[in-house]
């Protein structure tokens, strides 16, 4: 299988940031090219649709489509920002990025931005990625140094200014729009969409958004090939992804691996689960996405589409792996806490939901629950769904929904006994 052939290509080396060995994979090759050859934009915005790259940052929407929301033609000021916020537990994989490959994602925002026709761009970083920053910091001067960034660019005519900007730590800031208005200075609360960023956008100017790893990704399209992209992973599942594999594992870590390939191959990489117990349940794609059990799991493969029919959705490929003593209410109570902290307020089933599903699942899980607590959960979760300015809504149901759903007899358990159903088991 390859792997480490996208955003970690230049991993095995030693100091993988550098500029030096960045160029030794072909790095800023294919900006020069872009830039020497006068490729026009639309050329280079069909290769990312051909090469059915997918975003990366949770939602998976198709990435050439996106750009072409933000229109060539008008002559204002617009925007591409890069989101490296990375606030979901059990996501991991774009802080390796920058700290391994940074100037490909510089690389990836200067095409980006020439496909796009904008002067300016942002990249943001969550607020505790102090090193990461310093190492983007110290890659923007690189490629200033080197021509690579700035007025005329390599003497094309072409200009972009990169700035890196540091968050506060704000799980919300993720969301494209609370991470706009975190740029500007101000608290990060989501906006109602519609209007969404690509016309009203950073500044009130037309917008475009991408993770991390999908900017990343664009110059070893360009370098290889859209077809060759294309074929690493299955239809409409374009290129290799890395998945953050944590939990129960023996080697948990950042993988990158084809979109496509077996979760139970994943598995194997990362050494099987631990201290030979069995696999109970399995979050594939960050905290916030439907949990499956590990027996559907093993039969799912890791893209966009396989994991939708299985109930889940692939996320950030965040895999967060739970071994058979898990007690699944003290998962999900740790879950749903971490919603309630991070909830921004603005709506009051997410800010007033979110509290009342904690201390429901937490008193369940003291042995304190009684019957109709499910029932009530539910509904809450309901209640929720779909009903928020954000999607953070259903970062908080979802979770709740799919516990219930494939592991209510624990719950059950808990609220008959007063005791989990796990610890008496090992008892
Ligand atoms: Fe804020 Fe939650 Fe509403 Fe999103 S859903 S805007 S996080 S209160």
């Amino acid at each position: 299988m390859q792997h480490n052939i996208v955003c970690f290509r230049t991993r095995h080396l030693d100091q993988p940031w550098s500029l030096e060995n960045y160029r030794s994979v072909g790095g800023y090759k294919q900006l020069e090219r872009i830039l020497n050859d006068k490729i026009p934009p639309e050329h280079i915005l069909e290769r990312i649709k051909q090469s059915a790259l997918r975003g990366r940052g949770g939602a998976g929407f198709p990435t050439g489509l996106k750009w072409s929301f933000l229109s060539r033609g008008k002559p204002i000021q617009k925007y591409l920002i890069c989101n490296s916020d990375e606030g979901e537990p059990g996501t991991c994989k774009d802080h390796d990025i920058l700290m391994l490959n940074p100037h490909q994602l510089i690389e990836g925002m200067i095409i980006a931005a020439y496909v796009l026709g904008t002067t300016v761009g942002y990249h943001y970083l969550r607020g505790e990625f102090w090193h990461a920053f310093q190492r983007c910091e110290q890659a923007i001067k690189e490629a200033y140094q080197e021509g690579y960034l700035g007025k005329n660019i390599l003497g094309s005519g072409v200009d972009f200014d990169l700035y890196n900007t540091l968050g506060a730590g704000a799980y919300i800031c993720g969301e494209e729009t609370a991470l706009i208005e975190s740029i500007e200075g101000k608290r990060g609360w989501p906006r109602f969409k519609p209007p969404f960023p690509a016309n009203y956008g950073l500044y009130g100017l037309p917008t475009t958004i991408n993770n991390t790893e999908t900017l990343a990704s664009v110059p070893v399209i360009l370098q290889h090939g859209a077809k060759w992209f294309a074929h690493l992973g299955g239809k409409e599942n374009g290129g290799s992804k890395i998945f953050s594999i944590s939990g129960h594992v023996n080697q948990p870590g950042n993988y990158e691996i084809p979109l496509g390939t077996p979760f139970s191959e994943l598995l194997n990489i990362a050494g099987g689960v631990w201290k030979n117990a069995r696999i109970k349940a399995v979050i594939p794609g960050g905290s916030s996405m439907p949990v499956l059990p590990g027996e559907v799991m093993k039969r799912t493969r890791l893209d966009y589409d396989s994991l939708s029919k299985a109930g889940s959705m692939l996320g950030t490929g965040a895999i967060i792996v739970m071994d058979e003593h898990t007690c699944m209410v003290n998962a999900l109570a740790c879950i749903t806490e971490f919603y309630y902290e991070e909830s921004c307020g603005q709506c009051t089933p997410c800010r007033e939901g979110s509290g009342w599903v904690t201390r429901l699942i937490k008193r369940i899980e003291a042995g304190q629950g009684k019957p109709g607590d499910l029932d009530c959960l539910e509904q809450i979760a309901k209640g929720i769904e779909g009903r928020t300015i954000c999607a953070f809504g259903e970062a908080i149901a979802w979770p709740v929904r799919s516990f219930l759903k494939h592991f209510r007899a624990e719950f059950e358990y808990h609220i008959e006994h007063g005791c989990c159903q796990v610890a008496a088991r090992v008892r």
